[in-house]
């Protein structure tokens, strides 16, 4: 059984750490810094890094890729579709690979960036910056109606999926999440338990689809009372999930 773990980089960002106890071969997804990974090789010295997971091209995803491999020798996936430092294998949309015995989807998630990917096996989605806690990332490269589809696509997995986004951001996504839905008691019930991980310094992650379908308002686009909010906000009647969608992306823009 493989273990996954966060090992913090930057200011908010979360490198995962895939164990394979089986083997003493590890993985690391979205190592943005090679120095928290090589910290924790050094004091955990009978561990391999074998593999190296990008889901896109920025810098806080893939400062530290080049380094790690140059030092370990790791296997580097990237999506083929942006420029990923030292990558061994170019992936698409719907490629298959195995990292640690573990056969992993890959979805093309366009929004955050054009070429973003996702990984996915069976409970475990590693979606880099395209689904947050309670939230998404933002548009630098696609369209709204690219990241709704992008997030509609990861929220018809299982429900029980955990959800390993990069970004410890649920606190201030869950404020806006309240100004959507105020009466929303799923939300409410959310915030206390988030603050209360956060006052003790904890990861609030991963998350699960299932509490994000129920929380997370760029999941709950069909919502009726989420679609009025946006309509009242951009004063507009949103016709489609992705124009809600837009409406709220632009909203949590400004907030
Ligand atoms: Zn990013
Ligand atoms: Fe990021």
């Amino acid at each position: 059984m493989i273990q996954i773990s966060a090992l913090p980089a930057f200011t908010d960002n979360y490198i995962w750490l895939l164990q394979d106890p089986s083997t003493l071969r590890c993985a690391v997804v979205d190592p943005g810094d090679a120095a928290p990974v090589l910290a924790w090789l050094k004091h955990n010295s009978e561990w391999t890094l074998s593999d190296i997971l990008v889901t896109h091209h920025h810098h806080d995803h893939v400062g530290g890729v080049e380094q790690l491999k140059n030092v370990t020798g790791a296997r580097v996936y990237g999506p083929a579709n942006e420029k990923i430092p030292a990558r061994d294998e170019a992936l698409q949309d719907n490629d298959r690979i195995s990292v640690l015995g573990w056969d992993f989807d890959v979805y093309a998630v366009p929004g955050h960036t054009l070429g973003h990917i996702a990984f996915y096996h069976q409970g475990v989605l590693l979606c880099g910056d395209t689904l947050f806690a309670a939230g998404c990332g933002r548009l630098f490269e696609g369209t709204p109606e690219q990241m709704h589809a992008s997030l509609q696509r990861l929220a018809a997995l299982p429900a029980d999926t955990l959800v390993y986004c990069t970004h410890e951001y649920t606190q201030s996504n869950l404020k806006f999440a309240q100004a959507v839905e105020p009466d929303n008691a799923d939300i409410a019930e959310r915030v206390k338990n988030v603050a209360q991980l956060r006052s003790r310094g904890e990861i609030t992650l991963p998350s699960s689809l299932a509490l994000e379908k129920l929380t997370n308002p760029f999941l709950r686009t069909a919502e009726t009372s989420v679609k009025q909010k946006a309509d009242e906000r951009n004063g507009r009647d949103n016709r489609s999930g992705a124009e809600v969608f837009a409406s709220l992306r632009a909203w949590k823009d400004k907030f």
